[in-house]
């Protein structure tokens, strides 16, 4: 079984936007983000997205535009030599009390049951602390990064394993990590 990184998407892989991201055309990979995935899948881990998108349950975008906001964000990681392993998505709002939506583990569940990944030996990088919680939960090593909210949103208190600056010093983070403990 393989070793994962899951990753927030908004404020961690991409910048995070006011309000929901509806538009292909406002997706920026934030500085360093792609080398990082890059060198990431380079060292044998899948990096996988999750990422809450309730923006589809309220009716402000369609499945089919969060389909090509992923497709430019595909391009943008293509363009730098890179591409993630799986994007798994909730489009649930958080009255429907669905099983997917962080700070429920359900999409990092369903990534490691379908792609074969390891929970125990896996990480999840985000910025806020559901993303965090959703990572606990699924029994991941959790990494909170400061480029997005940066901390609670006041669903979750859960601490995380980890603070970084960023995607690229949490990269550096894991695979240090996972140099100190062999190959576990
Ligand atoms: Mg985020």
């Amino acid at each position: 079984m393989r070793k994962a990184v899951f990753l927030d998407r908004d404020g961690v892989v991409i910048k995070q936007v006011e309000g929901y991201l509806d538009d292909p055309g406002r997706v920026e990979l934030l500085p360093g983000a792609a080398a990082a995935i890059r060198r990431l899948r380079d060292a044998g881990f899948a990096v996988v997205v999750v990422t809450n998108q309730a923006g589809i349950g309220y009716g402000h975008l369609t499945e089919e535009t969060l389909a090509a906001i992923h497709a430019r964000l595909a391009e943008e990681l293509s363009r730098e030599g890179t591409k993630f392993d799986g994007i798994y998505y909730c489009p649930h709002t958080p009255r429907d009390n669905c099983p997917c939506r962080k700070p429920a583990p359900g999409m990092l569940m369903r990534a490691a049951e379908e792609l074969g990944l390891d929970l125990s030996r896996s990480y999840m990088v985000g910025d806020m602390t559901t993303d965090i919680e959703a990572g606990k939960r699924a029994g991941c090593f959790t990494v909170l990064v400061r480029t997005g909210f940066g901390g609670s949103d006041g669903r979750s208190d859960s601490e995380p394993d980890a603070v970084c600056p960023d995607l690229a010093a949490a990269a550096d983070l894991i695979l240090a990590r996972e140099r100190a403990s062999g190959d576990r």
